[in-house]
């Protein structure tokens, strides 16, 4: 579904992602991980085009990402994207939050939108909210909103960045539990967490970058007991 290929990316001098491939199929979960800088953020980002790339080529079912216009709002369709912060809208109701990106950019009618929504807040718990304003939720119930407004544009993929790291430790569970449902459910996800539990319960595949680089790959229960780099074991070593 997801093919990176010789990815590289520059930030002035700063080689931030360094021959990155990666390749993501149908249903699958892959982990990211890796210390604060090494591209983490940036890879999620180059996939969906909030950046573009030096060299290397990036393809979703084997099309090139496409550079700007309606392919690129049909892009970011495809791709859904769940951040640290939400980023909901503010002044919007929950629903609204859900439906509008339907309307707009996949032209489906208020009524269906609205409909559609109300079945997605209640997949992910937060149904009663539905009114409201993202300000007078929690920030679990927020991030559960925005996995919804993701879901709610049928995307081929879900791209995860640190989605749990700004909330409470009590809300990390119920934002975690969507996603293994997600998981269970064929969604394609990449996920940028250090949630181990997580990894151990949903993922296919972990990735470990350092440096802009992937270091090492494999799946999650040889990666967390008997990780192959020393780079991977120093890193496990600390937020374990
Ligand atoms: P963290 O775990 O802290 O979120 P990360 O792995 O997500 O880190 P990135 O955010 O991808 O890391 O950043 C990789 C490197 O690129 C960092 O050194 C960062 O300072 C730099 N960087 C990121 N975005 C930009 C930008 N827009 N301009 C310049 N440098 C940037
Ligand atoms: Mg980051």
């Amino acid at each position: 579904l997801l093919v990176l290929r010789g990815v590289d990316k520059h930030f002035g001098e700063l080689h931030v992602l360094q021959d990155v491939d990666l390749t993501v199929g149908k249903g699958e979960v892959v982990v990211v991980l890796g210390p604060s800088g090494s591209g983490k953020s940036t890879l999620c980002r180059v996939i969906n085009r909030l950046e573009t790339i030096g060299s290397g080529s990036i393809t979703i079912d084997g099309q090139e990402l496409p550079e700007e216009g309606k392919g690129l709002a049909q892009l970011r369709a495809d791709v859904g994207m769940v951040f640290q912060s939400f980023n909901l809208f503010a002044h919007k109701t929950v629903l609204e939050n859900v439906t509008l990106g339907p309307m707009k950019v996949r032209k489906v009618p208020a009524s269906q939108a609205r409909e559609r929504a109300r079945e997605l807040l209640r997949r992910v718990g937060v149904e009663s909210q539905a009114d409201k304003y993202p300000a007078q939720l929690s920030g679990g119930q927020q991030q559960r909103v925005a996995i919804a407004r993701a879901l709610a544009m049928e995307p081929k993929i879900i791209l995860f960045d640190e989605p749990t790291s700004a909330l409470d430790p009590e809300m990390v569970t119920e934002v975690l539990d969507v996603m293994v449902s997600l998981a269970r459910a064929g969604m394609t996800m990449v996920v940028v967490t250090h949630e181990m539990g997580f990894a151990r319960r949903a993922a296919n595949r972990v990735v470990f970058m350092a440096d802009g680089k992937v270091v090492e790959e494999g799946d999650p229960e040889s990666f967390f007991t008997a990780p192959r780099t020393a780079r991977a074991q120093d890193f496990l070593s600390k937020i374990l």
